[in-house]
């Protein structure tokens, strides 16, 4: 009797745990219904990525960012005028790239920001922008 072939076992190793979250909770980050209402108001506000837009970009916002940081304004925190909506991306370049936070901020406090010269460097432009300049372009 022939033996049966040899069968293919799916032997990968278990995903690695998550880290527990050592950050205090939501909560106690100060994210409460103030914070749910003020982030509400402020993507009604601004449904598209500002930082997008002034780019040429049209993404949906996703995040109401802090234009003066609540570490150094906690007045401001729950500030409509303050808010401004952005797309995660955007959100994440202004909080990594080091002097975007203020950089962005002066942008803003310049006047609206469509028209302006606050743009990204070309390297630090999110991947999955595209530009809108062309999509409407008759061939
Ligand atoms: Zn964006
Ligand atoms: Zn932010």
């Amino acid at each position: 009797m022939p033996k049966r072939p040899p069968r293919f076992k799916y032997t990968h190793k278990p995903a690695r745990p998550r880290q527990p979250d050592l950050r205090p909770s939501a909560a106690d980050r100060g994210y409460d219904h103030h914070h749910a209402a003020w982030r509400r108001q402020v993507l009604l506000n601004h449904p598209v990525c500002r930082r997008c837009e002034a780019g040429g970009r049209i993404i949906p916002s996703t995040i109401a960012h802090h234009v003066q940081p609540v570490t150094c304004h906690p007045e401001l925190k729950l500030d409509i005028t303050n808010g401004v909506g952005v797309c995660n991306a955007c959100h994440n370049t202004i909080h990594r790239v080091p002097g975007e936070v203020e950089r962005f901020a002066q942008a803003w406090a310049a006047g609206p920001m469509k028209g302006t010269h606050y743009e990204t460097t070309a390297e630090r432009r999110p991947s999955h922008h595209f530009e809108t300049s062309d999509a409407g372009k008759a061939v």
